[in-house]
């Protein structure tokens, strides 16, 4: 499994980009998030030649995980593209009427079911499915609005905008770990839409991860606050995820 980090910060591009994180496994492309990281996408060509389908996975709709979906068209008009997100497992509506709506024309000149000759755009269809030999996990998280961690075949688990529950990690394991960080200064605030250092180092069971990686930045964090994670961070396995970092697994 080849991972790829095109967007590591959350809200606001800043240092980084907003989510977005390219996965190769067993033979297929997936993309989690399509925030402003999505832009990077330019510099995988190399990548995105490899393969004839696209899989984006959305872990919710707020806009700093959709807005890359107007960055992405150019790159997969000779690919079949393949959307899925929480639609009617949390929603009212479908994620095809959500992003339907979203790129309606008076915001962005092709709807998306002309980004290529073939695209489809679904709802996760249960909890654990499959795309090509790769098992996908959804699970639902508290957030403002309902997010979803996506875990890939066990090994990989992407977990962000959620506010942290200890107990939605009992029994889990990963060999890596994407978890947003949202807050690092004492005293922190625990927060109902998002997560903190302080309980990521004091309630996640981090032996059971390989490595985590922090993503989902704050917008309000700059070079002084980076360096004090880092130190915050010594002695652990949670490191600071920045974008166009690379992780095989
Ligand atoms: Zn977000
Ligand atoms: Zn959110």
């Amino acid at each position: 499994m080849n991972i790829y980090i095109l967007g590591a910060a959350g809200w606001i591009p800043g240092a980084n980009e907003t989510s977005c994180i390219m996965v190769e496994n067993k033979g297929q492309l997936f993309i989690l998030d399509a925030g402003t990281g999505l832009s990077n996408i330019r510099k995988y060509a190399h990548i995105l030649d490899k393969y004839d389908t696209v899989h984006l996975l959305l872990s919710h709709y707020h806009l700093d995980h959709m807005i890359g979906l107007s960055y992405i068209d150019p790159f997969i008009r000779d690919k079949r593209f393949r959307v899925y997100g929480p639609g009617l497992m949390a929603y009212p509506e479908t994620t095809d009427y959500y992003l339907s709506a979203f790129l309606r024309q008076e915001f962005f000149s092709r709807s998306i079911d002309r980004f290529s000759h073939d695209v489809k755009v679904l709802d996760f269809p249960e909890e654990t499915f499959f795309i090509g030999d790769t098992k996908i996990s959804v699970t639902r998280q508290k957030h403002s609005a309902p997010s979803y961690r996506i875990t890939l075949d066990d090994r990989l688990i992407y977990a962000t905008d959620l506010s942290f529950s200890a107990d939605a990690w009992e029994g889990v394991s990963a060999d890596v770990l994407f978890h947003e960080c949202w807050e690092y200064k004492e005293p922190e605030q625990d927060s109902y839409r998002h997560t903190s250092l302080r309980q990521l180092k004091e309630q996640l069971p981090l032996s059971s991860f390989g490595w985590i990686y922090l993503i989902h930045h704050n917008p309000d964090w700059g070079e002084d606050d980076f360096s004090k994670i880092k130190m915050l961070l010594a002695g652990t396995n949670i490191s600071l995820a920045e974008d166009e970092m690379e992780i095989s697994i």
